[in-house]
């Protein structure tokens, strides 16, 4: 596997080697050392959680081997990005929504005529909601009351940034028809509304959420529903979306139940990867589900089954395929 991480490590190698020629290090020595690097989102939100939850699992299953996998989940752009980087082969593995993964396999949407072939599914783990923050005194409680208002898109490479412009082709609108429009990253948009420089953002996150709770005891932000004639379009035209509702009380201004659309989180990596990389890297999240679910709250009502179910539209990395076959998951 060729990683971020191996890649730097390389590099370093060939700077010491010219460099000082001290710490020269043999053939045997690099090749002892395998990195593995997860693509996950912004610092504030649960894929973070999530690409740090899955080295942890890795490394306690690790721990004390010889030739040990050594695992990072770095912050990224997000799904698009990940995706991209799998391709390039500068991340081994990502986060991406379910939405993105189908697009990149199919070569649809955001990945018209970019289809990546060797896309390859781990699992699904929670459901995304998308919900839109809106200002506490935005006047804002649907989607119509946001034309002229300035809204956050998300930063290009994120799968929220997909799914609001999915959201806003299904209402054939562009941009211009709100009253301004910014690419913030998921970090910058919950102070960005407290301070009042935009009037709501779009975010496709599991529930809860370190940003959005931001936004909301700061400043008192609100989450609306979208629940209207052009979701349940969409809901219905499109396997990876499905209803989800944020019960009233997950955050301290939902104070009735939030009804929204959304995707799957699901994991991902390229037909490139190694077999028994992957396949140890699934056994030690499977083989550790219940450490792995006491991770964040949106991880504690993980079930196999669903797991690997639910969301995925590439093909199984033949890695993941080996494991759930030999737990008699799949024929
Ligand atoms: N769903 C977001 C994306 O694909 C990331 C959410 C998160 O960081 O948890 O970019």
């Amino acid at each position: 596997m060729i990683a971020v991480r191996d890649i730097i490590y390389r590099a370093l190698t060939a700077l010491l080697i010219t460099g000082a020629g001290l710490f020269v290090m043999t053939d045997g020595a690099r090749a002892a050392k395998r990195f593995v690097a997860i693509g996950t989102g912004g610092p504030t939100g649960v894929y973070f959680v999530l690409g740090n939850a899955i080295c942890k699992m890795i490394d306690k299953m690790e721990e004390g081997k010889k030739n040990a996998l050594h695992c990072s989940a770095p912050s990224t752009g997000g799904s698009v990005y990940n995706v991209n980087a799998i391709r390039q082969g500068d991340l081994d593995l990502g986060v991406a929504q379910s939405d993105v993964q189908q697009h990149a396999y199919k070569g649809t949407g955001k990945f018209e005529g970019q289809k990546f072939d060797k896309l390859r599914a781990l699992f699904s783990v929670y459901p995304e909601p998308f919900q839109i923050i809106v200002g506490k005194d935005s006047g804002i409680n649907n989607w119509e009351d946001l034309k002229g208002k300035r809204v956050n898109i998300g930063n290009p490479g994120s799968g929220q940034r997909g799914t609001f412009e999915a959201l806003m082709l299904a209402h054939n609108i562009d941009g211009s028809w709100f009253g301004s429009v910014s690419e913030l990253t998921s970090t910058e948009q919950s102070k960005a509304l407290c301070d009042g420089q935009i009037d709501a953002y779009g975010y496709t996150v599991g529930v809860p959420n370190a940003g959005v709770a931001r936004a909301i005891d700061n400043c008192g932000a609100r989450i609306i529903s979208l629940n209207d004639k052009t979701v349940a379009r969409l809901v219905a035209d499109n396997p990876y979306y499905a209803y989800v509702t944020i019960p009233k009380g997950t955050y301290s201004t939902i104070t009735e139940d939030v009804r929204t659309f959304g995707v799957m989180a699901t994991t991902v990596t390229s037909a490139d990867a190694s077999e028994d990389d992957i396949y140890e890297i699934v056994r030690a999240v499977f083989e550790n589900l219940d450490t792995f679910r006491k991770l964040h709250p949106a991880f504690a009502h993980l079930d196999p089954k669903k797991m690997i179910s639910s969301g995925l539209s590439a093909p199984f990395h033949p890695g993941a395929l080996k494991y759930y076959r030999e737990k008699g998951w799949i024929e």
